[in-house]
């Protein structure tokens, strides 16, 4: 069973926040903090589930999810993708589903909602 989950995000706080989240619920966290490297993760490790900043130090996020779809890798055209971004602006969120996001989330990051949209596409390897 696929459990795990890589989170593309520069801020080391919710990364933290992230990681103790769903590692509680058994998922292995693989962490990139810019948008080539998660590119470059996403093809080179085993990853079931991808969270993407959309805001990001290098590439944006909607680059990030555009290239992770056109990727070589062919896993990568199905592999569930959301998007989790501080871009409260209107058009945001179908812009993400256009780049090729499952779905898009708000920060502040809320737990619940996380393991809920997490867990509606891989079951957790531990039940609360
Ligand atoms: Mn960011």
């Amino acid at each position: 069973m696929g459990k795990n989950v890589l989170y593309i995000e520069d801020n080391p706080d919710n990364m933290v926040l992230v990681q103790r989240a769903l590692e509680s619920r058994g998922y292995i966290l693989l962490k990139a903090e810019n948008g080539e490297k998660g590119i470059s993760m996403a093809e080179s490790e085993d990853v079931d589930l991808i969270l993407l900043d959309i805001n990001l130090p290098d590439i944006d996020g909607y680059e990030v999810a555009r290239r992770i779809r056109a990727s070589a890798k062919p896993a990568l055209a199905y592999t569930p993708l959301i998007a989790i971004t501080a871009n409260a602006l209107k058009g945001d969120a179908e812009k993400a589903l256009t780049a090729g996001c499952d779905l898009y989330m708000s920060k502040p990051i809320n737990i619940r909602e996380l393991w809920a949209r997490v867990e509606s596409f891989l079951p957790a390897p531990i039940k609360s």
